[in-house]
């Protein structure tokens, strides 16, 4: 006979291997229909994609906002909106199959850029156009939705601000936001890696690189800015950074 504590433990575990330890997976908003015609129009990378990989990129996007929040700050948010930045989570993880952002919970978006105290109006600089929470605003995701939209529709920069957050996330994945993200990176390429990153800083810092300037902050920006130019312009980044262009398409793209 087992005894009842020992059912009630096991009933507690049940419940917690079920549904507490999976939290930011659990499906909490109700089924979504993707609007394509938004992605054909929108969204550059879809429409690149073979017609068996669309059908997996819906149902990716389609998984991403029945599991991820979005809420509109001080701005209601509108299905391009949506799309945007699932299709901005989706990307960089396209080919990484079983991902799930289970560091995020809630994507909060802004009218525009904001300032250290999350206001878009008042004197303070406002400079920021997106970041990864932490602290209080752990799991969530704040963007500006200016630059959103702008990063999906201009085809010319380099620069896709959901992206960048998003690549951060990943990076973030393994524990660190460092700029190597272990989950992508296969061992024996790290090294290489970090070598990549040290020269490609040195050349932007001499002023002779066209890759935008904010990814010497340090390796985790390098990264992710890195990554904007590899999704916007990725045959520009190959003709003008072959081995990075090697280095990143090892990462993020097919197998
Ligand atoms: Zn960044």
């Amino acid at each position: 006979m087992i005894p009842f504590v020992l059912l009630l433990a096991i009933g507690l575990f049940a419940y917690w291997f079920f549904t507490g330890r999976n939290k930011t997976a659990v499906k909490n908003l109700e089924p979504v229909t993707v609007d394509i015609p938004l992605l054909e129009k929108n969204v550059l990378f879809y429409t690149k994609l073979n017609e068996e990989e669309k059908k997996v990129f819906i149902t990716d996007v389609k998984e991403f906002l029945e599991e991820i929040k979005i809420t509109g700050v001080d701005i209601p948010v509108e299905e391009l909106d949506r799309i945007l930045v699932a299709s901005a989570a989706i990307i960089p993880i396209f080919y990484f199959k079983q991902w799930k952002y289970r560091n995020l919970y809630e994507v909060l978006l802004y009218s525009d850029a904001i300032n250290m105290d999350f206001e878009t109006t008042g004197n303070e600089e406002r400079n920021i156009l997106g970041m990864v929470g932490t602290g209080s605003f752990d799991g969530k995701m704040l963007l500006s939705r200016h630059a959103l939209r702008l990063g999906f529709s201009n085809k010319t920069d380099k620069q896709n601000t959901a992206i960048h957050e998003f690549v951060h996330l990943v990076d973030k994945a393994d524990g660190e936001t460092d700029g190597i993200p272990n989950i992508l990176l296969d061992k024996q390429y790290v090294l290489p890696w970090i070598n990549m990153i040290q020269e490609q800083m040195q050349h932007i810092s001499r002023n002779k690189s066209d890759i935008n300037p904010y990814a010497i902050m340090n390796k985790a920006e390098f990264l992710a800015v890195a990554a904007e130019y590899f999704f916007e312009r990725p045959a520009l980044l190959e003709d003008k950074h072959p081995q990075l262009y090697a280095m990143l398409k090892d990462m993020f793209d097919k197998p």
